[in-house]
């Protein structure tokens, strides 16, 4: 069941004056998530960079365009998908989220699930797919144990969530890109099926 039904989603205001968790008193800015409001994919990255906190924007630079690379691969859109984070505040040095901030930002995530209803969730690195997966009962994991995740499709309730790596991750892990190039790919096979 989920949480936060009878809520509608956050304002670009609300949001810039949230203040659940103390990565308020760091930021410049709360990202909201960005892209069609009736897409049935919807990305969700960890937190904003610094890059993306300081223009307000999601995914630019470097892992905006191995975003886009893949993307293109894969013959999708950003227009048609939606794009959100796990955290909306950047994380100082791009230190781990803390447990406490992910139940206090992970509000604004459940809302956004809510809102746009999407039908495939794609979890991008380890800790946007743990909170989905403890959100929708799915096995525990370790982070070792993560990899053998991704590119696996698990259907919950009414939707499917299909873990992949994070972009930036592959900047520093490209022997892994070719992988995630095939996986990206997948998604389009993924939307049609019911
Ligand atoms: S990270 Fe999330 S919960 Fe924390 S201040 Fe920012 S928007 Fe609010």
């Amino acid at each position: 069941m989920e949480r936060y039904l009878s809520f509608k989603m956050y304002t670009k205001k609300e949001l810039q004056n949230c203040k659940l968790c103390d990565l308020y008193k760091t930021r410049l800015n709360a990202l909201v998530g960005e892209g069609n409001r009736n897409a049935d994919i919807m990305l969700i990255a960890q937190a904003p960079g610094e890059l993306e906190d300081k223009a307000n924007k999601m995914f630019i630079g470097p892992s905006g365009k191995m975003l886009d690379k893949l993307l293109q691969n894969a013959q999708i859109s950003r227009d048609e998908i939606y794009i959100t984070n796990l955290i909306k505040c950047n994380l100082p040095q791009n230190r781990r989220p803390k447990q406490r901030e992910i139940k206090a930002c992970s509000k604004h995530l459940d809302m956004e699930i809510v809102e746009i209803n999407p039908k495939i969730l794609v979890p991008l690195g380890y800790y946007a797919t743990k909170y989905l997966f403890e959100k929708y009962c799915l096995s525990e994991f370790t982070k070792k144990e993560f990899p053998k995740l991704l590119g696996n499709i698990f259907t919950v309730e009414n939707r499917k969530i299909y873990p992949l790596s994070h972009p930036a991750s592959l900047l520093y892990h490209n022997e892994f890109i070719d992988n995630s190039i095939e996986n990206f790919s997948k998604l389009k096979k993924w939307r049609k099926i019911k």
